[in-house]
């Protein structure tokens, strides 16, 4: 059992310091001697134990990286082993208010238990009166959403790479028997070497062999099986890589409206518009992706293998990608 972030509270006070420490590769999760019967290593601290491992005593709180709806995010040090991380802070009470304590409990007992390098590492987190804090991986180069705003588009090399390391993210949460629910530029963070993560399992639920009924995740990505209220699988997660794909490609989410209402009908109709200067190839693994029909749509394997997948990012091009784009692989 995981220790529930949302109760026993237990006073804190952040100390903050200045930032720039240098994220090397001795960067490793510190490991806080445990009482028997835990396990060893703190980043295995969120899979399993009752008492929360951390407190703000033991963290020197930096920069502020980032703003959410619930609360910020600040460069950290543990002090003991020096271990830099991120810390989100979030108010309790905003939680309750917008009612995702239950979102907030799942999304930290997925990300908890994920070890993929494309996927944030979540190593612990703790709890006090007021807020929750979780201890999360740095992702110096901070929201891929940005990056595609900035550009506009990414070519189709940029994409393929980009994409790769996604659809790997989604096959291991499947593997797991965890849907995402949510793919979309906005919860993808650019790790370290420019690595992509996927960072926020806010929508994620473990469904080992059941169909799922929740209508969740963000409208434009939405499949058709979920705007028909239909049960859905991991399928969701294939269509909502389509999305992704496109948006990579075109700059804009293929059923984009400017009406939540024209949004619906464009995915009912599923004909998504590709402009002239988009390869074949590429036009033909999106369409694949994005099937109406669920049971027929492209699986992940035959994703990776399409041939635009392996053109572009297989065999030397592989090396000459990561040398251009980063990402550890
Ligand atoms: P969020 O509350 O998750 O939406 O995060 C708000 C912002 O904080 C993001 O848009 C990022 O700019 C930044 N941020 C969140 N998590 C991290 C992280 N692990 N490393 C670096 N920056 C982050």
């Amino acid at each position: 059992m995981m220790a529930d972030p949302m109760t026993s509270p237990k006073a804190a006070k952040a100390v903050r310091i200045a930032n720039g420490e240098n994220l090397s590769k001795e960067n490793t999760p510190p490991s806080k001697k445990r009482k028997s019967g835990e396990g060893k290593a703190a980043e295995d601290m969120a899979a399993g134990t009752e008492t929360p491992w951390f407190s703000l005593k033991d963290i020197d709180v930096g920069k502020r990286l980032g703003a959410g709806k619930f609360g910020a995010v600040y460069i950290a040090r543990e002090r003991r082993t020096g271990f830099i991380f991120a810390l989100k802070v979030l108010d309790k009470q905003q939680l309750i208010k917008h009612r995702v304590e239950h979102q907030l409990r799942r999304e930290i007992e997925i990300q908890s238990h994920c070890r993929h390098v494309n996927i944030l590492r979540l190593y612990s987190f703790f709890h006090d009166e007021k807020r929750v804090y979780l201890m999360l991986e740095v992702a110096p180069g901070g929201e891929l959403y940005a990056l595609l705003q900035s550009r506009g588009t990414f070519s189709e090399a940029r994409s393929a790479w980009y994409f790769k390391q996604m659809v790997e993210a989604i096959s291991y949460c499947h593997q797991k028997h965890i849907i995402h629910r949510d793919i979309k530029p906005e919860n993808i963070l650019i790790g370290l070497k420019d690595t992509l993560k996927i960072a926020d399992f806010g929508w994620a639920v473990h469904a080992p062999s059941s169909r799922r009924e929740t209508f969740c995740g963000t409208l434009d990505y939405l499949p058709p099986e979920m705007v028909k209220n239909n049960k859905y699988h991991s399928g969701v997660d294939v269509w909502g890589l389509g999305v992704l794909l496109y948006e990579f490609l075109i700059g804009k989410p293929p059923f984009e409206d400017s009406s939540e209402k024209g949004t619906y009908k464009k995915i009912k109709n599923v004909n998504p518009i590709f402009p002239p200067h988009i390869t074949k190839e590429a036009k033909d693994l999106v369409t694949k992706l994005l099937h109406k029909n669920p049971t027929e749509r492209y699986t992940l394997e035959e994703t990776l293998a399409h041939p635009w997948v392996a053109l572009n990012c297989g065999g030397v091009n592989a090396a000459r990608l990561q040398k251009h784009y980063g990402g550890i692989v």
